[in-house]
């Protein structure tokens, strides 16, 4: 069992005492307005100094932080164990030199969302769905994000205006069904302003559901209020994609925060990404992707391989290791805990499954199947008559 971050409910939840630093003293209970958990957390580089790092540890990360946006909410940074410098939660949130280190292949546009997108704020790459970004702007900067350079580039917020040419362009596209709302995080939206996208993307009658892809249930789940919720009801159905890569993120903050999502009646789904050293383990998946489903009743739906994004080489995890940690769980574990292993295509063709087939040869109806006792199995396709090459 991985141990999960104490969260000390005994203390006095005012915040008045302890070491009131970002990610340190164990004397607070957690303060329950988001606002207040930004404002005490990482809000920027210069706050690196207020955490346990060694001198020569923040001379290193210059460079870095110069490059890249650095952030945190209190809540994330608590779960950190600043004892271990190769601690899950703090190599995903703490800057690292090593992300200055580009590899030949890495790419500044590691999936082409660039090179499919028509309008501003908008990516289309598949017929039925697209990618909209109403924020560049995130709760906690993911060291590990593959769109970490067009966060640098736009770093806007949200705006009514720049929204407008997305908006056209999913109105004359009929095809549509369902709206994505990424970034950058919607859930640093306000809520009215969730409720406005919601608003205009409703009155489209070719529209059927709105999908978030955030990371705030894990790093800031103090954001899902009431109020938040009541901003995303309405005729769409919506999907809430959360973003959980360890089990030790899963805190009784995003318990409560997920409940509330599902008891709005949304769709509660999550996609991880595979990190050398962080869950690139069999342990570590088995019991995220199990809590994910037992503790916050969100499906697994992607294991996402780690993409070309520069500078990330040493999170990238072999494909064949992936393999063999999804195929593992195959048959361990329920198959509601089961994600779907994908790769993005670096030239942006899309989402492709890289887990391992169990198909290892096929003539006409026969088919060799490997189990899960890893033999071969011979499966005979019995068909009507008349089937021919259907
Ligand atoms: C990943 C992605 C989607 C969502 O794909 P699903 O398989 O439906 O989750 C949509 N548009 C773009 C551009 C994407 O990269
Ligand atoms: S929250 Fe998402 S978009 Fe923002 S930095 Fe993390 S992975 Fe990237």
């Amino acid at each position: 069992m991985y141990s999960r971050a104490p969260v000390d409910r005994s203390a006095d939840s005012d915040g008045s005492a302890g070491d009131d630093r970002p990610g340190l003293g164990c004397s607070h209970g957690e303060p329950p307005d988001w606002r207040v958990q930004l404002r005490e957390g990482l809000r920027s580089a210069a706050d690196l100094r207020r955490l346990p790092l060694a001198p020569e540890e923040l001379e290193a990360l210059a460079e870095v932080t110069a490059a890249y946006k650095t952030r945190a909410p209190r809540h994330y940074l608590r779960l950190v164990d600043w004892s271990d410098p190769e601690d899950p939660i703090r190599r995903q949130v703490i800057p690292a030199p090593e992300e200055l280190v580009v590899a030949p292949g890495e790419r500044p546009d590691p999936i082409g969302d660039r090179r499919h997108s028509p309008v501003p704020r908008l990516t289309h790459r598949y017929p039925d769905r697209v990618l909209l970004y109403p924020t560049y702007q995130c709760a906690v900067y993911c060291r590990f994000c593959f769109r970490k350079e067009s966060l640098v580039e736009v770093d806007e917020g949200y705006s009514p205006r720049a929204l407008r040419p997305a908006y056209d362009y999913v109105a004359a596209h009929p095809e549509l069904r369902e709206v994505i709302l990424t970034g950058g995080d919607p859930m640093m939206l306000r809520d009215d302003h969730l409720a406005e996208i919601r608003r205009r993307l409703e009155a489209m009658p070719q529209l059927r559901m709105l999908r978030l892809h955030t990371r705030v249930p894990v790093a800031l789940p103090q954001r899902v209020t009431p109020g938040l919720v009541a901003a995303l009801r309405g005729r769409l159905m919506v999907a809430v994609v959360t973003h959980f890569n360890h089990p030790r993120e899963i805190t009784p903050e995003a318990a409560v925060a997920c409940r509330r999502l599902r008891e709005g009646g949304f769709m509660l789904l999550n996609q991880s990404v595979l990190l050398r050293g962080i869950n690139d383990d069999a342990e570590v998946l088995r019991e995220l992707f199990q809590e994910l489903v037992y503790t916050l009743g969100a499906k697994p739906y992607y294991l996402h391989h780690c993409d070309l994004t520069r500078g990330l080489s040493h999170l990238r995890t072999p494909l064949e290791r992936g393999q063999r940690l999804v195929d593992d769980l195959r048959g361990r574990i329920s198959g509601l805990c089961q994600p779907t292993y994908v790769l993005d295509l670096p030239g942006g063709e899309g989402k492709v499954a890289v887990g391992v087939s169990a198909v290892e040869e096929h003539e006409g109806t026969r088919w060799i199947l490997r189990g899960r006792d890893g033999r071969r199995h011979e499966y005979d396709e019995v068909l009507p008559d008349a089937a021919d090459d259907r």
